[in-house]
């Protein structure tokens, strides 16, 4: 029995710190939690899943409009923004009371308030109360960040703030082109907000492959999202009832919100890290090895404090493994090789591997194979959308190195064909494989010739 008062002290209740807990708890260990907002974190709190909520409410509008090349005719239609939002915290109060069960359950203490370490063993609770510890586990994630030199910022709200908002705008400027951008002016266009993107770049989602990137915004801008590239903000400013985004370029936005979306932060400030001594990049996220272990033998983290793969699964993969080598006897290190991503704008985004630039950098030869299509039910729906599916393969060993879509079920598809793509299928297994007919995917096992051969 050791002589701390705890095995291992949490901080923080998201995905990556409660996966951790539990486990640890399972293992034996006896585990304090601390959480100053809500158990769930960002991902069930204000993320991943009331996103993906109010994603499904935005895709209504353009059901309606398709349902007529099918026979329907739909009356009037209405949407009552309060009762989505209300109903969407109904599923958010259910699952934080499912995250705090499952916890106390494993045999977890949860402490509601901020934490913060004084010493590589001890952390001082927001009460006063001082807790000593085997291991302290850093899970405090990350936060929303706003560039702080931004004149009128104070005027604008970012995704923490969407999820609550009392009345939609009839205007929007959503600033940013990542993920949360994106897939927010989705949300706000299908609910019938006027809605500008106002991107730095040249293209949306960087990092994305190019073809995606490319196709994403001829098709976001097909469904009227106003997309303006290339500016920044300069100032906001309030004009009678509305808000006006002055930009560097010149333009005057108005809009009844302006909201930022210019990345995250990892959540390391005031936590008492200098003086533990733990060691943080330039970003301020906390440094780790393979093992999630910082500097400092008995300090952990995981999650997007440590800016590795900003995914809730990585980070309760990184919870999972910390918790069975330093408490389970069994040394883990999470694979962050091949992890599917997706994009939930409209149309959705799914992809896994290489991008063509990536594979072209690391491999001399490269086939792409590529399908440009119009997907069946837009056939008689009449929209004018098109998919794209786009394979990468490695023109020597032949093995797929990369898939991506953008399309209806894009993400879905995404997730099953990582599995192949991590197995290290070759395009002759892909091509084996029968196609499943009528579907979209059936496109990833049926593409005959490469669209390019790159040979250096
Ligand atoms: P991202 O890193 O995805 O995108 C940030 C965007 O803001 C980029 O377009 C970037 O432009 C731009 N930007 C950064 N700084 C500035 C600045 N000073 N002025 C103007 N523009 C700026 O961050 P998000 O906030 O969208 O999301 C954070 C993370 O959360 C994601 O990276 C992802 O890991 C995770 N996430 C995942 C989701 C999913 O899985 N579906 C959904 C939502 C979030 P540039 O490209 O030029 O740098």
């Amino acid at each position: 029995m050791s002589t701390y008062d705890v095995d291992l002290f949490v901080i923080g209740a998201g995905s990556g710190g409660v996966r951790a807990g539990r486990i640890a708890a399972s293992h034996g260990a006896r585990v304090m939690v601390a959480e100053e907002f809500r158990v769930g974190g960002t991902c069930v709190i204000r993320g991943c899943v009331p996103k993906k909520l109010l994603v499904y409410a935005s895709h209504f509008s353009d059901t309606f409009e398709d349902a007529a090349g099918f026979g329907w005719s739909v009356g009037e239609t209405r949407f009552d923004w309060p009762r989505l939002i209300a109903a969407k915290d109904r599923e958010i109060d259910r699952l934080n009371a499912a995250y705090i069960r499952n916890l106390e359950r494993s045999g977890a203490t949860i402490e509601p308030m901020r934490a913060i370490i004084e010493d590589p063993h001890s952390v001082r609770l927001a009460d006063g109360r001082l807790v000593t510890a085997g291991t302290i586990l850093i899970a405090t994630g990350g936060q929303p960040y706003i560039d702080a030199t931004l004149p009128g910022r104070e005027l604008a709200i970012t995704s923490n703030e969407a999820f609550h908002l009392p009345r939609l705008p009839e205007r929007i400027v959503v600033v940013g082109g990542g993920f949360i951008a994106v897939e927010f002016a989705g949300i706000f266009n299908g609910l019938g907000v006027e809605t500008t993107l106002l991107h730095r770049g040249d293209a949306l989602l960087r990092g994305f492959d190019e073809d995606l990137r490319h196709k994403l915004r001829e098709e976001i801008e097909k469904h009227g999202i106003r997309l303006v590239l290339a500016d920044s903000p300069a100032e906001i400013l309030k004009a009678d009832e509305e808000l006006v985004l002055r930009t560097r370029g010149g333009l005057d936005i108005r809009a009844g919100e302006v909201m930022i979306a210019t990345g995250r932060r990892p959540n390391t400030a005031g936590l008492g890290l200098e003086a533990a001594g733990v060691a943080v990049d330039a970003a301020g996220a906390v440094i780790v090895d393979d093992y999630s272990q910082t500097n400092v033998p008995s300090i952990y983290a995981v999650g997007d404090v440590t800016n590795r793969v900003n995914l809730t699964p990585v980070a309760i993969r990184e919870g999972h493994a910390f918790a069975d080598t330093v408490f389970g006897g069994k040394k883990v290190a999470v694979d962050h090789f091949c992890i599917p991503k997706a994009v939930f704008s409209q149309p959705e985004i799914g992809t896994v591997g290489l991008t063509e630039a990536e594979a072209l950098a690391q491999f001399p030869a490269v086939d792409i194979y590529k399908a440009d299509f119009r997907p069946m039910k837009h056939t008689l729906s009449g929209r004018d959308e098109r998919m794209l599916m786009k394979l990468v393969v490695d023109g020597e060993s032949q093995r797929v190195l990369g898939c991506h879509i953008l399309g209806e079920g894009g993400a879905e598809m995404a997730q099953l064909v990582a599995i192949a793509i991590k197995m290290r299928a070759t395009k002759a297994d892909f091509d084996a494989t029968m196609a499943l007919h009528p579907t979209a995917a059936e496109e990833l096992v049926t593409m005959r010739e490469p669209s390019v051969r790159h040979r250096r």
